[in-house]
């Protein structure tokens, strides 16, 4: 059973085709056929928030996830409340972009132990509850890859980022999974039919790592470029029950610097043979 070609699954993500601005990548994901966008921060403060959620409003594209609140591991508590107000203004931003979703990339603090950060992003997410459910967004916990787990993400697998979100037991908190980050893990199928029992799968994002990877950051692949297997994991993420999205999320370099209209070609290529 193939749904790889389904194209109204399609999302990308706007730091995709970071050359374009957020007007153009409405206009060119359109023409294209592409059904939902993820907006990243920078794209819509280019142009205001509220002039960006204008812009989305009367645009035919789903806004699947605003990217990224997060960071609310730090030594200093002053800054540890810092971020709980700025990731209050995040979730503003997104209730204004009309986008149901915040994606967390929950932070790291290398001066403190790994398990000391995660039970402050535990506290962090907890003291925005009230806040996210009063602007309607929800919240996702996005487990990223171990090597950024120094500054950006002291949650680097799914069963961290199952068990905090079922330690919150709130209906507006769970996970995002993206095959970047998990794929290495033999617990990624198991971790994933737990997620969904939980029902805590809430995005999906998809694209390839690169043999050899150049940059820790900016480097990732399209579908079907790398060593991912993006379509099984996708398979186990719909058989645990997800049927929202499937989100294309590329940081690289090389394709930036590539014609984007093309690469937006590529991108479609890649989802209907890959994703
Ligand atoms: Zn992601």
């Amino acid at each position: 059973m193939s749904r790889a070609s389904d194209i109204d699954k399609l999302c990308i993500h706007s730091i995709t085709t970071k050359p374009w601005s957020l007007r153009n990548s409405v206009q060119k994901f359109q023409e294209a056929g592409v059904k939902g966008i993820s907006v990243w921060q920078d794209a819509a403060e280019a142009i205001g928030i509220a002039e960006a959620g204008q812009l989305l409003a009367s645009s035919e594209l789903d806004v699947v996830s605003y990217v990224r609140g997060g960071f609310f591991a730090h030594t200093s508590e002053t800054e540890r409340l810092k971020a709980i107000d700025h990731n209050k203004q995040l979730i503003d931003e997104a209730a204004t972009l009309g986008a149901p979703l915040l994606v967390l990339v929950c932070g790291g603090d290398p001066e403190q132990q790994l398990s000391v950060s995660r039970d402050q992003i535990q506290s962090g997410i907890e003291a925005l509850i009230p806040h996210a459910q009063a602007q309607g967004v929800k919240l996702g916990i996005e487990p990223l890859h171990p090597m950024y787990a120094d500054t950006r993400s002291a949650i680097v697998n799914m069963a961290q980022a199952n068990t905090m979100a079922e330690a919150i037991r709130d209906e507006i908190v769970g996970v995002v999974i993206d095959v970047y980050h998990l794929w290495w893990d033999d617990q990624l199928e198991a971790e994933i039919k737990r997620c969904g029992k939980h029902e805590n799968i809430f995005a999906f994002h998809t694209c390839d790592w690169l043999v050899p990877t150049t940059d820790m950051l900016n480097d990732r692949g399209l579908m079907g470029a790398g060593c991912i297997p993006t379509k099984q994991i996708r398979q186990w993420v719909e058989d645990a029950g997800f049927n929202g999205y499937i989100e294309v999320e590329i940081f690289s370099t090389a394709y930036w610097a590539l014609d984007q209209d093309e690469f937006l070609k590529q991108i479609i290529e890649a989802y209907k043979t890959y994703a």
